[in-house]
């Protein structure tokens, strides 16, 4: 019995999912610890043109079979995205753990999913009969489930470079230091002209799944930093009152506490 493929090309990798029933396999961090019975692996770690990191006018691009040890040793890996990345786990998942891997599993408390959306991200998926580019939003649809059809993969992850250049912020609180899941975690990225607000992006781990409240950030667009952090309890109310908590090791209570108390570091560290 075949228990894997193992292609070389991306080509070849889209033609095998076309066809074949297979779990698509790169750093297996997630794989080997849920031990599919009887599973067909199509294992990517062979395939070099997933393995880049580049980047165009427009985008750093990141392949999904790219490792985040790999990540943040490049220079073109933006500084929000490597903070986040270097709180994963520890060294040794680092190694083998890949960013199209942490997309692909699906769970709302994936570190560089959650980068990514503050980044207004975009992934790139691609099959036998062709590609489409959709925003992180567009594909992670809830915990456990994607917007990726049967015959696809994820290709890249691609970073707008505007947003990659802004200022950021970042927290993750796990249990411990290392080898911590979040149990809440928030990036967010925002542009500062004059002291007034120009962009501004926001998005928590702690609710079940990924979100940006673009219509409540658009409220903050245009207000003076000083006017946002002398009200931030008000500030952050906007957000808080749309976002549900999820009780898991820890309570929506704590989520909701810890969240508000972010916001406000996040409009009192703007500059
Ligand atoms: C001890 C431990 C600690 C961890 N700590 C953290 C943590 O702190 N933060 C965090 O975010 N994660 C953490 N994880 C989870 C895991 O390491 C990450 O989700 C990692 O990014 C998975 O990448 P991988 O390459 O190993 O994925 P794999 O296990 O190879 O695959 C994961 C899923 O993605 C799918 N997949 C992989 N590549 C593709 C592709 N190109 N196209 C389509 N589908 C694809 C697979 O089919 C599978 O469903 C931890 C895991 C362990 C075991």
């Amino acid at each position: 019995m075949v228990n894997g493929y193992k292609p070389t090309t991306l080509q070849e990798a889209v033609e095998i999912k076309s066809r074949v029933s297979v779990t698509p396999y790169a750093g297996g961090t997630d794989l080997m610890v849920r031990n599919i019975p009887d599973a067909v692996y199509l294992f990517l770690n062979d395939i070099d043109e997933l393995r880049q990191i580049t980047q165009d006018d427009a985008y750093i691009r990141i392949g999904a079979a790219v490792t985040f040890t790999q990540a943040l040793d490049s220079d073109l890996v933006p500084p929000l995205m490597k903070e986040a990345i270097s709180r994963i786990a520890a060294p040794a998942i680092r190694n083998a753990g890949t960013f199209g891997g942490n997309l692909g599993n699906a769970s709302d408390k994936a570190d560089s999913v959650l980068a990514g959306f503050a980044l207004d991200g975009r992934v790139r998926l691609v099959s036998a009969k062709g590609e489409r580019v959709i925003p992180f939003d567009d594909f992670c649809v809830r915990r456990g489930v994607t917007n990726i059809a049967d015959d696809e993969l994820i290709a890249e992850i691609l970073l707008p470079k505007e947003k990659c250049a802004l200022p950021y912020y970042y927290k993750k609180i796990g249990g411990r230091s290392a080898l911590a899941i979040s149990r809440v975690a928030f990036a967010g990225a925002y542009e500062v002209h004059n002291g007034v607000i120009q962009a501004i992006s926001a998005t928590v781990i702690g609710e079940g799944k990924f979100t940006r409240y673009r219509e409540v950030e658009a409220t903050l667009i245009g207000k003076s930093v000083d006017e946002v952090s002398a009200n931030a309890d008000a500030y952050a109310e906007r957000f808080i009152e749309k976002m549900t908590f999820t009780r898991g090791r820890v309570s929506a209570e704590y989520r909701k506490t810890v969240v508000t108390n972010l916001f406000k570091d996040y409009f009192a560290s703007m500059k």
